[in-house]
């Protein structure tokens, strides 16, 4: 239960951060909403389902590449709730492409929105967990976090850092009611995906459908996507008292992608 507690949800206007947004809701938490786009659906979403717990939602439209933003953001959710108990770090974005034609710019903005909104977001709750002391910092890696792939540098870099990042973070909190942990799913069926399913069905010429087949039997033995509120699941389960001393981890949940 999450009652009385106040989660801020990075780019939780889209995707696996609506999808763990509406399991913290579930569960009774406050929601401070951010991301890019329609703002007004997505907080809907999010009240109906913690509609049972009469759940307050906020909206900043903050831009995570940039730092006085995020200062914003972290200013508002303390004004506006009083504090922020729960921080998913989930706002990402993709781009994929050899190293030798990477445009540098894309090389910027994954780093900053992927990597250093971590540590911005991270640094600015910190000390109001420590004084509650307690605090959950759930940081959305990827298996892109643990392993390799072709043609995305820079969001495997980024990924992996915010995987050390969660362990020097959970180590730092570790004698407090503070934890930091990362969960790194593999492919689930959102925007940031479907872009990379469309471009593979536009090269080999095949269908979406053929090129999501591809996609999965290409990593993830299961075959299936890994879904938003299975994550949120997950998310919800670092948040319970089970989650007291779970510390440091960057946990997969991507169908066997990483025991191969
Ligand atoms: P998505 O594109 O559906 O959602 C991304 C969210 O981030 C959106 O709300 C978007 O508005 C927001 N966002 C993007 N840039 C932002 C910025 N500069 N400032 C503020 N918000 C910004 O993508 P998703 O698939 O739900 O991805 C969410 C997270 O999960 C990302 O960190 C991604 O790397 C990670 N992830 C996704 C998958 C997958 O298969 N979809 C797998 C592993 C990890």
């Amino acid at each position: 239960m999450l009652k009385g507690k106040t989660a801020l949800v990075t780019g939780s206007t889209s995707g696996i951060g609506l999808g763990i947004a509406k399991v913290l809701a579930a569960q009774g938490a406050n929601v401070l909403v951010n991301g890019f786009g329609d703002s007004e659906t997505p907080r809907k979403e999010i009240e109906q389902a913690g509609a049972a717990h009469g759940i307050r939602t906020a909206f900043h439209g903050a831009d995570l590449s940039k730092t006085e933003q995020i200062e914003e953001l972290i200013a508002f959710g303390n004004q506006t709730f009083g504090r922020i108990d729960i921080l998913v770090n989930n706002a990402g974005i993709q781009h994929t492409s050899p190293i030798e034609s990477f445009p540098p710019e894309r090389w910027d903005a994954i780093i900053a929105i992927n990597l250093s909104s971590v540590f911005h977001t991270s640094r600015l709750v910190l000390p109001s967990m420590r004084q509650q002391n307690w605090g959950r910092i759930i940081n959305i890696a990827s298996v892109h976090g643990l392993v390799g792939s072709v043609e995305k540098a820079a969001y495997v870099a980024a990924k992996h850092g915010v995987v050390g990042f969660t362990k020097v973070a959970a180590l730092e909190t570790a004698t407090t009611g503070v934890t930091v942990n990362a969960i790194c799913p593999g492919w689930v069926l959102t925007p940031l995906v479907q872009k990379q399913i469309d471009a593979l069905a536009q090269k080999q010429g095949i269908t979406v459908q053929e090129a999501q087949k591809q996609l999965l039997g290409a990593k993830e033995p299961s075959l299936r996507f890994t879904t938003p509120e299975e994550l949120g699941q997950l998310a919800a389960f670092f948040c319970s008292p089970a989650g007291d001393n779970i510390r440091g981890v960057a946990w997969n949940m991507d169908g066997g992608w990483v025991a191969q």
